[in-house]
Formats: C-alpha cells, sequence, structure tokens
C-alpha cells in the first residue's frame, strides 16, 4: 500500500467505490467518469506506478488483471449476446497517454462501438 495513493485507498476501502470483483491479488471497480456504458478499472492490490516499472514479478498479477477483464467483459456480453460485439482494454502508461492515477490499472470499455486510432 502506498500512503497517498487512491487506488490503494479504494482497495483498503478507505475511499467508496462501486467494487465488481476482488480476489486475493486483483480488484475491480466502476470508473467514477465513465467513457463508455461500461467502464471499469481492473488493479492489482500491490501497487506499482505503471507497465513502466513492473517487473518479472508482477508477471503473473499482470497476467490476472488481463483475465479478469476477459471474464468481466463475458459476464457483460461486450462480446456476445449484446448489442455491441467488442471491447477496449487500455493502460495508459505516463502522463501523455492519459494516465493520470499512477497505480497500475487496466481500462475495460464497452458497450458502444469504438474508432481506431484512438485520440
Ligand atoms: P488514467 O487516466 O488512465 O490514469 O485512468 C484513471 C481513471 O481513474 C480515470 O478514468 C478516472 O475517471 C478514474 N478515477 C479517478 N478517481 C476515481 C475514483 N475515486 N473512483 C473511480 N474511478 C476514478
Ligand atoms: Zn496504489
Amino acid at each position: 500500500m502506498s500512503q497517498d495513493c487512491l487506488f490503494c485507498k479504494i482497495a483498503a476501502r478507505e475511499i467508496p467505490a462501486k467494487l465488481v470483483y476482488e480476489d486475493d491479488e486483483v480488484f475491480a471497480f466502476e470508473d467514477i467518469n465513465p467513457q463508455a456504458p461500461t467502464h471499469i478499472l481492473i488493479c492489482p492490490k500491490k501497487h506499482f506506478a505503471s507497465l513502466d516499472v513492473a517487473t518479472r514479478e508482477d508477471e503473473a498479477v499482470i497476467g490476472k488483471v488481463m483475465l479478469a477483464a476477459a471474464q468481466l467483459a463475458r459476464e457483460r456480453k461486450l462480446l456476445a449476446g449484446g448489442t455491441f460485439s467488442g471491447y477496449r482494454t487500455v493502460f495508459n502508461t505516463g502522463k501523455d497517454s492519459g494516465q493520470t492515477v499512477f497505480h497500475l490499472h487496466l481500462h475495460l470499455l464497452g458497450g458502444r462501438s469504438f474508432r481506431w486510432p484512438p485520440g
């Protein structure tokens, strides 16, 4: 846990959030400012700032974050069985990518169509 980290505080229930998934190593919650009908953030409980500082030790938990996103996407029918067929998963890394919270998180966005390239 990092003292001044918003997402560590959400994991510790010090700041409220709409949690949608949790296990020993991973937690996920609704984004407070959703950019799509589904916009969930999936995080490792271990604090690290971004993909850039992830190490081999973090390999497994990053895989768990990705698989949690896929499971949430299936549950919400973001690929099959819903109105739209596709979802987007994004790690922003660094300020010019749009990263504003420096605790690694995967955005899961779905429920609408998306353009490529992203803005
Ligand atoms: P990023 O810009 O990639 O660092 O993503 C940070 C995300 O965290 C943004 O989409 C914000 O809307 C979201 N966010 C910021 N504060 C909160 C909060 N208290 N609860 C839920 N989501 C948040
Ligand atoms: Zn943190």
